[in-house]
């Protein structure tokens, strides 16, 4: 019997699916998760009564935050990811052949081995990839401790609430910057700038005093509902937010890379802010 299924994260506003079959259902050693089925978004996964991700619209998220760092970049051979359980991450940065080593760093096993089993269009055997190195631990544990470096960070995490916590404090912001490379970038997922504006000042008030170049891109995803969902951007190299058009399009097209959401021009125009955003951003920065 379909059963009405509804996301806890705001309070008095809020989104509902049917969930017409429960897939998975279970509290991890780290969280509650739940995927179901959904005839219009496919399968669903939830964590602590959140939408992660869906079938029908996770391309947009994962395309945009693996797409616009590593085409910015340009010549990346390292990249970490922190979270990311469910494997769509994982996927589009395999996809870069020029990519020679992936580590990923997930709090939780049991979101891989589900999304494996009921989501296997988010990895798409992405796991069994040689050049991954997965790591089941917090990730703010690992950027403190490993001796590694990366030419592209993403933080692929839960809201700021239970394990997802530590990945937005002043701590893994600085030892992200220390296992970067000379030239790399940090990219990470902000929440819905309208609805967790606070969350986002937090972010910039955190990011601006240690990386030369900070700021945020978007995208809207719909089942991230409320807006824009916020992709924070930190580097200490301001070149890489400027890469010209021409640049982007020789990169992507020499990647051979098919993408649903992600060209070019989205990448550079999603940087392109709201007023109502760029002055939060500004005062928020600050205020220290
Ligand atoms: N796209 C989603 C969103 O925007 O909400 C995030 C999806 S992904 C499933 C989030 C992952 O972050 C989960 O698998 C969760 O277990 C992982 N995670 C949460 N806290 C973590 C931590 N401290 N270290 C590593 N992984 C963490």
């Amino acid at each position: 019997m379909t059963k009405v299924w509804s996301e806890t994260l705001y309070d008095a506003f809020g989104q509902h699916f049917n969930a017409d079959k429960v897939l998975f259902e279970s509290k991890t050693a780290h969280q509650h998760l739940l995927i179901f089925q959904n005839a219009k978004f496919g399968r669903v996964m939830a964590l602590d009564g959140v939408v992660q991700t869906t079938e029908r619209d996770e391309f947009i998220y994962h395309e945009m935050l693996t797409h616009v760092p590593i085409f910015a970049h340009g010549g990346v051979k390292r990249v970490l990811i922190v979270g990311g359980g469910d494997g769509g991450m994982l996927r589009e940065v395999c996809r870069h052949r020029s990519v020679k080593s992936i580590t990923q760093v997930e709090i939780d096993q049991a979101v891989v081995d589900m999304a494996i089993q009921y989501m296997p269009g988010h990895s798409q055997g992405a796991y069994d990839d040689p050049r991954l190195n997965l790591v089941i631990a917090d990730g703010l544990v690992f950027v403190r401790d490993t001796k590694e470096k990366f030419d592209v960070i993403i933080s692929d995490s839960t809201d700021p609430i239970g394990p997802g916590e530590t990945l937005f404090t002043e701590g893994f912001y600085a030892n992200c910057k220390r296992c970067l490379n000379k030239g790399g970038v940090l990219v990470t997922q902000n929440g819905v700038a309208f609805m967790q504006l606070e969350e986002v000042k937090t972010t910039a008030k955190r990011l601006a005093p240690l990386y030369k170049d900070w700021g945020f891109y978007g995208a809207a995803v719909p089942t991230y509902i409320g807006g824009i969902m916020t992709f924070a951007w930190a580097t200490d190299t301001k070149a890489l937010r400027a890469t010209s058009l021409p640049v982007l399009k020789r990169r992507f097209k020499r990647s051979k890379i098919n993408t649903r959401y992600y060209n070019p021009e989205i990448h550079q125009a999603a940087f392109a802010l709201p007023q109502y955003l760029q002055e939060s951003l500004q005062s928020a920065s600050k205020a220290r």
